[in-house]
């Protein structure tokens, strides 16, 4: 299977009228925001381990799981990057 089943996409390369603007994504601090998560089994807020669950076209799913005993604390998607849709000019 190729790692790209929608093929190679081209990227436009630069020859648009407004140089291009490099997006800050505050969404990418996330995890280390949500570094402590409640886990039910532990009571308390313990330190997640973010691990990779999952690859979609609309992101990647992300399972946090207790850095003490395994349990599952929590889960997010993040949203692909560098999707860029271009409208008519
Ligand atoms: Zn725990």
């Amino acid at each position: 299977m190729p790692p790209f089943p929608m093929g190679p996409r081209s990227k436009p390369r630069g020859g648009g009228r407004r140089p291009p603007v490099p997006q800050e994504d505050p969404r990418q601090f996330d995890s280390l925001r949500a570094s402590l998560l409640f886990c039910p089994k532990c009571q308390t807020a313990t330190p997640a381990r973010e691990r990779l669950l999952l690859v979609i076209p609309s992101g990647n799913l992300y399972e946090y799981l207790c850095a003490h005993c395994g349990t599952s604390t929590g889960s997010k998607t993040d949203q692909a990057q560098g999707e860029v849709r271009l409208f008519a000019p």
